[in-house]
């Protein structure tokens, strides 16, 4: 598991409060929806991937569910190899357009012989 300051789960806890008293208990991927029972799933991303950066107004969140949470920061990870030099959030809009689950299908099958 990766290193979390100690007071991250404060600063979290900060930030997380206000998110979900902004926006509906919703993931902002795959619409799924969230009750007190399994809110703990629902996570506040930063769009920016800064999480110092947490302006009052929430346009720096988005909450999305732990599964979509995850895919986010696999893609932005993929997107700075890459060299991608569009900002994280023009970068999510473009991708959801264009987005070919198939694209790297050829790949695999190479790999798998
Ligand atoms: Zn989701
Ligand atoms: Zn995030």
């Amino acid at each position: 598991m990766a290193y979390i300051p100690k007071q991250y789960a404060s600063l979290e806890r900060g930030y997380r409060e206000q998110a979900l008293k902004l926006f509906p208990w919703v993931c902002g991927r795959c619409t799924r929806e969230f009750v007190y029972s399994n809110l703990r799933e629902l996570t506040v991303h930063h769009i920016d991937h800064d999480h110092s950066n947490n302006p009052a107004d929430g346009s720096n969140w988005e909450l999305l569910c732990l599964y979509c949470h995850d895919h986010e920061h696999s893609k932005y990870t993929e997107a700075k190899q890459y060299g991608s030099t569009v900002k994280a959030g023009e970068d999510l809009e473009r991708e959801q357009a264009t987005h070919n689950p198939f694209a790297d299908l050829k790949a695999r099958m190479a790999k798998g012989k």
